[in-house]
């Protein structure tokens, strides 16, 4: 075959996966650039839904505007956060009333976490001192687990999550895990790891920022502990969109959260001196929840009505096995270096590359309308979003990517 052949075999190859592709048509359910842009960021900032700019409009002209403080009531915002999470629930195998949305997923992972220690101690005591944080977690993780032991009297040991199991003992209290990493993209076993840290007799946090959305997580089948994750990847909820909280229903009764604040109060209006936690998902709140954002989610998460969790992971894996074979077409070998897992199994829903210049190359990529993202020192970082990335697109950042590296190593940087 000759070399010209080989962009026109793989851009009609796109044109067949894109047309046998039973997610396509969801694209126009987001607002997005006709066909000048491939937005791959999504696992940064998911797109904007084209039910939101309608629905936060009504929430600001007519709920604020006029209906004002009526609208704790009659528009459903005091009980936002549990019928929110409620919605999301079944994107990440809950069943409802387990989920609250509210807050920052870093004021979540201090929540659960220090309140996962005051778990292991009620049955296992004070022996429990250690919590176990993955040593290649996002920073914020590790800087809320550094602190959440400080105040808890817990000592902090980063564990490569493979070595996990290894590291368990009755000194572990509780275990902060990431279930996609979010510079690899590899994807890490929720199911065995839980049940490892189960039988060492701690509990478990799960932070889900990158998978909720792209691949089923399951978290009560596998009887996780509490889970944290972010809404504004691929929940698509929009930036700075509140995070959620999940604590496993047989476990809600002993969840003592280190930010008690009236929200989550049994009786918030009660205005009592004392404080006495609510029962059920109520008990994750703090305080008055960000309505205008929060309710912005909630209609982003009309993109998901009537779409599987399981037909999103087929299109994920298809979208990302293609773009590697586009990439080996056009931008290998040995000019980038895959750091993302081959094997289905061990990869979420995006493409990390490192190469030189890595920073440099990005700049290039966008400016030609190509938009990922670049994380310190050497990751180009490519996120596939199933509901609005096509198989075209796949290929077509690829052909730009080989394109742009010759431009970048040839020097013409300027
Ligand atoms: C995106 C992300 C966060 C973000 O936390 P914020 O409080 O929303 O800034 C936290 N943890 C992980 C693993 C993430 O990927």
């Amino acid at each position: 075959m000759s070399e010209a052949a080989v962009p026109d075999r793989l851009a009609s190859r796109a044109r067949e996966l894109d047309a046998g592709d039973e997610l396509a048509a969801l694209r126009a359910r987001f607002v997005l650039d006709d066909d000048d842009v491939v937005y791959l960021d999504g696992n940064s900032l998911g797109a904007l839904p084209a039910t939101v700019p309608d629905r936060v409009d009504d929430v600001v002209r007519r709920q604020w505007g006029r209906l004002r403080i009526r609208s704790w009531e009659e528009s459903g915002w005091w009980t936002a956060p549990e019928r929110i999470g409620d919605r999301i629930a079944p994107l990440v195998g809950a069943a409802a009333g387990q989920i609250v949305v509210g807050d920052s997923t870093s004021v979540n992972v201090f929540k659960a976490l220090v309140a996962a220690v005051r778990m292991a101690r009620e049955t296992g005591g004070e022996g429990r001192d250690e919590i176990v944080v993955d040593a290649t977690t996002f920073p914020t993780d590790g800087y809320i687990a550094g602190s959440a032991a400080r105040m808890t009297g817990c000592a902090l040991r980063p564990v490569e999550p493979a070595g996990v199991p290894g590291a368990l003992g009755d000194r572990t209290a509780a275990v902060l895990l990431n279930h996609v990493d979010y510079r690899t993209g590899r994807l890490h076993d929720l199911p065995g790891l839980t049940a490892a840290v189960h039988a060492a007799g701690a509990v478990v946090v799960w932070d889900l920022c990158h998978s909720a959305g792209a691949l089923p997580v399951g978290l009560d089948a596998h009887g996780v502990d509490l889970a944290v994750g972010c809404t504004y990847k691929y929940l698509n909820g929009g930036p700075g969109s509140p995070a959620y909280l999940y604590v496993r229903r047989d476990l809600q009764g002993r969840f003592d959260s280190p930010l008690p604040g009236w929200n989550s109060h049994a009786e918030p209006f009660g205005m009592r001196s004392a404080y006495e936690a609510a029962p059920g998902a109520v008990r994750g709140r703090v305080g008055t929840p960000d309505i205008l954002s929060m309710l912005a989610l909630e209609a982003s998460l009309d993109v998901w009505e009537g779409v599987g969790i399981d037909a999103v992971r087929a299109k994920s894996l298809a979208l990302t096995d293609f773009f590697l074979e586009c990439v080996e077409a056009y931008a290998g070998p040995g000019r980038t270096e895959c750091v993302t897992p081959r094997r289905h199994g061990e990869r979420g829903s995006q493409v990390a590359l490192r190469c030189p210049d890595a920073g440099d190359v990005m700049k290039h990529l966008i400016g030609r309308g190509v938009v990922g993202d670049f994380r310190h020192p050497d990751v180009l970082r490519f996120g596939f979003t199933p509901l609005y990335v096509g198989f075209a697109d796949a290929e077509r950042a690829a052909r730009v990517l080989g394109e742009v590296l010759d431009e970048v190593a040839g020097g013409a940087t300027a």
